[in-house]
């Protein structure tokens, strides 16, 4: 599933100049352009449901996935709509950095963000700051995530952006960058809300339109952050 996925993201890129790297468990590491420090933006490449073959419906704004069947079913939004803002950023931002992890989602027993807890976080020294598309709804920057870590300052986004674009920054839970900074990494991170809803249930959707407010948002703070 998650080799399929990669793909599919790499078909994307085919026509971007970028360098991808590798590690052990798959995790994929995208650098665009030539710079000192690099934003990063990151997303998780696996999703909680099953392969099936899946039909595409957009019913208004709302885009969500049937079954040959026409049962719904979970459509990979989360965190599919990550992999989507990544791949539009490395086809207009001139100099960033992505990371793409694998195995974010739980598996039964097995804990997840194993992608984001084997990684090397050498490979972030010249990283600036990550921003993480992976938090349900349209209005969220999680700035503290669980166990009460610190993943930025308050004020690490400014307000006035804040209000541009609908966001407020709040507590959340867990997702790669949080596991990053409990590893102990010192820049700082964030997760945005990238228009995703029902997360892990067949009824999963995206409203279209916060999906591109996410993506311009990030846009606009890399733009800005210097
Ligand atoms: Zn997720």
């Amino acid at each position: 599933m998650e080799d399929m996925i990669k793909s599919f993201v790499l078909d994307c890129l085919n026509d971007v100049s970028i360098t991808v790297e590798t590690d052990e468990i798959g995790n994929l590491f995208i650098t665009k352009g030539e710079a000192e420090t690099y934003p990063c933006v990151a997303a998780h490449l696996d999703e909680i449901h099953s392969p099936c073959e899946r039909q595409v419906i957009t019913e208004g704004d709302k885009v969500y996935t049937v079954d040959r069947l026409w049962n719904r079913v979970g459509c990979g939004a989360d965190d599919k709509n990550g992999l989507w803002i990544i791949i539009n950023l490395l086809h207009s931002v001139p100099v960033m950095k992505a990371s793409l992890f694998v195995q974010e989602e739980r598996d039964g027993d097995i804990a997840g963000c194993r992608g984001s807890h084997q990684c090397n976080l050498r490979w972030f020294n010249d990283v600036k700051y990550i921003l993480q598309c992976d938090r349900k709804g349209c209005s969220d920057v999680v700035s503290i995530g669980k166990m009460d870590t610190i993943l930025c300052d308050p004020d690490f986004i400014p307000g006035d952006l804040l209000e541009k674009y609908g966001y407020e920054m709040v507590r959340g839970g867990k997702t790669d960058v949080v596991e990053l900074k409990m590893r102990g990494l010192k820049i700082p991170v964030c997760n945005l809300s990238c228009g995703y809803y029902d997360a892990h249930k067949n009824s999963e959707y995206t409203i279209f339109p916060q999906l591109k407010n996410c993506l311009n948002f990030v846009l606009e703070i890399i733009e800005t952050q210097n």
